[in-house]
């Protein structure tokens, strides 16, 4: 799960990082009585879980009341790609001396923790890594020894940080490691990681995801996830591990597969029809995925019909079969499905189906005949 900036902010509170005083705002007048309280002058942060805000225009400076009115009203309701502004995170402006950049996130392949340091902060990291990889310091951390402040100490210098920045900066990674650590976030970024001429070190920026698979042991995690505005089919689908996304159309699509599925939604469209989801059940989906899948598509009132689009490799059609039949048993579908079977044990699987088809389940044995079967339904 993503934070906003601020719920990333206030969650580096809880570890004692330093971050500017502020406070969202969902209106013009909240951000004017937020920027009374820290003081002039401020800066006006769109809250949207996305990066890049100050290239879009979501990030303004404000001295003046007036400003703020002007800035606030113009970030409210501002597309940042893709993602429509809803709060404003107003803080206490800083003056920056230096930007750098910060984060802990897993090296999967390594079984370590990666510390990621530099002192060319405040641009992409992604910019950073293309063009100068070398002004990155990572840093390997077994999770069984973790990060003291004397190998902090080292990791600073090495990544060039201002001399004048070094020891609050050391002492800053080792919180944003217990923070990553014991926080169970899959990263904590922080671009930028800034020095103020007056010498001290915080963060302006705060990106953190959170481990879902550690949820059971945060049940304060609950008010981050009453901020996410999530489809409601999205939502049950997460809830049972479902690789789906919701769209506008009538066809619903189950497919094993990332680019199957996204063919599928290709072909669909082709013979006049539209997605009503992606679905991807993933290689080896069993009768339970298979039931979890046919089920959310079923909640969705504007599905007409069911496409089940199946190639098998490392899935097997047989081992699909029996999940549509245990599937079938589990949950009442309201709308017809057709399926395509394919691929490893096609023969078996469409023999284990043979008993159940009728004409609001039935086979086709390509992929554009079932598509135009499936649009048909739905247009009917
Ligand atoms: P992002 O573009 O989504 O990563 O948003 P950031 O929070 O990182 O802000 C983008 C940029 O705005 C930063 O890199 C800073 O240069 C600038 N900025 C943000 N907060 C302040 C502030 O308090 N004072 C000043 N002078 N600049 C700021
Ligand atoms: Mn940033």
């Amino acid at each position: 799960m993503d934070l906003f900036e601020y719920q990333g902010k206030q969650y580096f509170s809880r570890f004692d990082i330093p971050v500017s005083p502020g406070g969202v705002a969902d209106t013009v007048e909240e951000a004017l009585r937020v920027a009374a309280r820290v003081g002039f002058p401020v800066v006006v942060k769109a809250q949207v879980k996305v990066g890049g805000r100050g290239k879009a225009g979501g990030v303004k400076l404000a001295a003046t009341e007036d400003e703020v009115r002007t800035h606030a009203g113009a970030i409210l309701g501002l597309d940042i790609k893709g993602h429509v502004v809803k709060r404003l995170w107003v803080e206490h402006a800083s003056d920056i001396e230096k930007e750098y950049y910060a984060s802990f996130t897993l090296d999967r392949p390594n079984k370590v923790h990666l510390g990621m340091l530099s002192a060319q902060g405040g641009v992409e990291i992604e910019v950073v890594a293309e063009e100068n990889p070398d002004a990155i310091a990572m840093l390997q951390i077994d999770p069984l020894v973790g990060l003291d402040v004397a190998t902090a100490r080292r990791w600073v210098a090495e990544a060039g940080l201002d001399e004048a920045a070094r020891a609050q900066a050391a002492e800053l990674l080792v919180k944003l490691y217990t923070c990553y650590v014991e926080g169970d976030c899959d990263l904590a970024e922080v671009n930028p990681l800034i020095l103020t001429p007056d010498g001290r070190v915080h963060a302006l920026d705060a990106k953190v995801t959170l481990d879902e698979n550690a949820a059971f042991r945060h049940p304060e995690w609950e008010e981050y996830r009453a901020t996410e505005t999530e489809d409601p089919r999205e939502k049950m689908a997460k809830e049972k591990g479902l690789n789906y996304i919701g769209l506008d159309g009538t066809v619903g699509i189950i497919a094993n597969g990332a680019g199957l599925a996204m063919s599928t939604l290709d072909v669909v469209n082709q013979v006049g029809g539209s997605a009503a989801n992606f679905l991807d059940i993933g290689g080896g989906a069993n009768a339970d995925v298979m039931a979890a899948a046919l089920e959310v598509i079923n909640t969705d009132p504007k599905v007409k019909s069911i496409f089940v689009n199946i190639f098998g490799g490392i899935t097997r059609v047989d081992e699909v079969a029996k999940g549509v039949v245990e599937a079938l048993s589990r949950v009442t579908i309201s709308a017809p499905i057709v399926l395509r079977l394919d691929g490893t044990n096609a023969v078996e699987g469409r023999a284990i189906l043979e008993a159940h088809l009728n004409d609001r389940l039935l086979t086709e044995p390509t992929m554009l005949d079932a598509a135009r079967r499936a649009v048909a339904f739905a247009n009917q």
